[in-house]
């Protein structure tokens, strides 16, 4: 693909989807280097997304419409739902208004379909939550062409209610890369979009590289995009709550950043928001964020364990790749 056409598809891509979405792994799937994604559109603008799959030379499956949701905290075994949470409609049925269609793209039909045959939520029916059977947690990761050992990662840690995936990528890591730091996925800028099994699974990094060099040859704003995103230092609390702190650099026991960029997740539940907001130093410990201006005490924020993802306070550094 010439440069100057990559470009003009993420033009097109950002202008259906209102943002960059998942293109990056669109162009992952196109180049062959990744077997399948899943992606949402909104369903009035899904024949202008297929036709743009079309000219990438990808097909697609579509496997529901996702609607909009009441709360669903009061049904029976919602502890065991993920952190998306939707009305599912069946494809066949017309589009509800405001609808997300969430399609399977893939380079054939056979390999969207096996994604998609693994590749669903556990659903709330008469009050009561269907699990989805533990074993196509394995089979998804690998219909979508994640490492194995990032799969047997998520499959073991990825219990929303009661455990903290993102801390144990921490505590596995050796040497945070940008090529392993899936936290700016959900602005689009991430060499991945699977949850590592630590940040600097050496697969991941692996499967990384080779996207990433794909991308700087075809869109290098792109590629720069996505490199700065990931790189800096992280405050996470979970997977819903993590921040890129923008000029951080050490300041005796604490860290002290110019600006806090609070990073998308699928839930606004962001109650250290403002504090970061009005600061300018940090201090972190596991249970405990505590927030300056100057020498001036804020606030703090006790982590809690009570909500959706327990919260493990801590800081991430992630740097660039050393090949490159
Ligand atoms: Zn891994």
């Amino acid at each position: 693909m010439a440069g100057s056409a990559a470009v003009e598809l993420r033009r097109r891509y950002e202008e259906i989807r209102g943002g960059l979405g998942q293109y990056v792994h669109v162009l992952a799937v196109a180049a062959g280097l990744k077997p399948c994604i899943d992606d949402w559109v909104g369903a009035n603008r899904l024949d202008d997304y297929l036709a743009l799959l079309a000219d990438l030379g990808l097909t697609w499956v579509l496997d529901c419409w996702f609607d909009g949701i009441e709360d669903p905290g009061q049904v029976v075994g919602s502890d065991h739902l993920t952190t998306t949470v939707a009305g599912g409609v069946a494809p066949e049925m017309p589009a509800p208004p405001h609808a997300e269609a969430h399609v399977f793209v893939a380079r054939s039909r056979d390999q969207a379909a096996v994604a998609q045959a693994s590749g669903r939520y556990p659903v709330v029916a008469n009050g009561r939550v269907l699990p989805k059977p533990w074993i196509d947690h394995i089979r998804f990761g690998q219909a979508l062409g994640y490492p194995v050992c990032c799969v047997k990662s998520f499959a073991r840690h990825s219990r929303w209610h009661a455990d903290n995936p993102l801390w144990h990528a921490f505590l596995g890591s050796a040497s945070p890369s940008i090529l392993a730091n899936s936290l700016p996925k959900h602005q689009g800028r991430s060499w991945m979009m699977h949850l590592p099994c630590s940040w600097s699974c050496e697969a991941t990094m692996s499967q990384s590289r080779r996207l990433r060099e794909h991308v700087r040859e075809v869109d290098i704003d792109l590629a720069d995009a996505v490199d700065q995103a990931c790189t800096g230092t992280f405050l996470v609390l979970n997977e819903l709550e993590a921040y890129r702190l923008a000029g951080a650099r050490p300041a005796g026991e604490r860290t002290a950043y110019v600006r806090a960029e609070l990073l998308p997740s699928t839930r606004p539940t962001h109650p250290l928001r403002r504090l970061m907001a009005q600061g300018d130093h940090v201090e972190v410990d596991l249970a405990c964020v505590r927030v300056y201006q100057g020498t001036e005490f804020l606030g703090a924020h006790e982590a809690r364990c009570d909500t959706l993802g327990p919260e493990m306070a801590h800081l991430v550094r992630f740097s660039g790749d050393s090949d490159g």
